[in-house]
């Protein structure tokens, strides 16, 4: 939610912003403008990443104003096809895997096909899995210029997850930890069991086998998802998470604060400017020498792990890393 409030028209969101190069002049005149109703060029030039809400001094959420501003106008262009794909994801069927008792319960959201094989490593042995429509976060509206259909599914995906009677959940993909976390908040839902990010739990698995893990001695670049700019301030397990393999986090220009969209969210849109993000970011993970990629959302994973390999890097979900350094069975 925009905090009008709080905004006083410091630029500093849209001059950050690496997909525009507006000055502080043109980014105030730019947010004026928004803030007054209107549409200026922004609407229809952002990449939907979020950033600029990170980036924001006193937490403002001028992405979320924009946002807001593209599902009024339909700004992105986004086809119809490719909302009505986004839609039917709605119609997965909702299925439990149980695991073992007192093993933790774990949300696939939408993404378990997507990395079908991650999830036979014993890293998640045990443990008891739901998916499909019942635990879809539907956050990926944002990225379709709709999010009113994210706050309008975000109290019935908190009470499906709430109805497994558990204290705690994982959220394999971190979408759904946004939501549960700082979008539930804002939206006034109350999330009545501890949400688990990925790289908790697997700091978790990975620390109490510490004495024995093997070390991964390998540079990475980073890639994070988008709605990590929701949840920043869990990053701290992902950095004990490679201090733990042993591995190097290379300090790519687009890391961290820096970081870049994978490129996904404009495959539907403009895909020429899609391929030119992408490369972006090959071309940085290359230049600070990583041997691999690594990715936290299967969506950039699956977005950007070909042209990582034609590049000579490897490519790896999060869990790929992990899995080296357990011992040998
Ligand atoms: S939204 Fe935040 S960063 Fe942007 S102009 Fe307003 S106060 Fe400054
Ligand atoms: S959401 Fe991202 S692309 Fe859009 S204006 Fe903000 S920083 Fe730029």
């Amino acid at each position: 939610m925009f905090h009008p409030e709080r905004c006083d028209y410091c630029g500093d969101c849209l001059a950050f912003c690496p997909y525009v190069k507006y000055d502080k002049n043109r980014a105030e005149k730019e947010m004026r403008e928004l803030v007054a109703g209107g549409v200026p060029s922004i609407v229809e030039s952002c990449v939907t990443c979020a950033a600029c809400n990170q980036v924001c001094p006193t937490k403002a959420n001028p992405f979320d104003l924009l946002n807001e501003r593209q599902e009024q106008t339909g700004a992105l262009g986004i086809p119809a096809t490719a909302l009505a794909n986004f839609a039917k994801l709605s119609s997965l069927p909702t299925t439990i895997k149980h695991g073992d008792p007192g093993k933790p319960v774990m949300n696939l959201c939408i993404v378990g096909d997507m990395v079908r094989e991650q999830l036979k490593s014993p890293l998640f042995q045990g443990v008891t899995t739901v998916e499909g429509a019942d635990y879809f976060c539907t956050v990926g509206y944002v990225h379709l210029g709709k999010p009113s259909l994210v706050k309008a599914e975000a109290k019935r995906f908190v009470e499906k997850l709430a109805a497994l009677g558990v204290d705690e959940i994982v959220c394999f993909h971190d979408d759904c930890y946004a939501l549960l976390t700082t979008m539930a908040e804002e939206y006034g839902i109350k999330v009545p069991f501890r949400p688990v990010h990925l790289f908790e739990y697997l700091c978790g698995v990975l620390s109490s086998q510490k004495e024995h893990l093997r070390k991964v001695p390998m540079k990475v670049a980073y890639q994070a998802p988008c709605a990590s700019r929701y949840t920043p301030e869990k990053d701290v397990y992902l950095d004990r998470l490679f201090e733990l393999l042993g591995a190097e986090r290379v300090p790519r220009r687009y890391d961290r604060l820096n970081g870049l969209c994978c490129g996904a969210p404009l495959m539907a849109r403009d895909k020429e400017r899609a391929a030119k993000v992408k490369g972006w970011n090959i071309t940085d993970a290359k230049e600070f020498k990583a041997d691999a990629m690594v990715f936290l959302c299967p969506m950039c994973y699956l977005n950007l792990r070909k042209l990582c390999r034609e590049g000579g890097m490897d490519a790896l979900f999060i869990s790929e890393l992990c899995e080296r350094a357990l011992p040998a069975p």
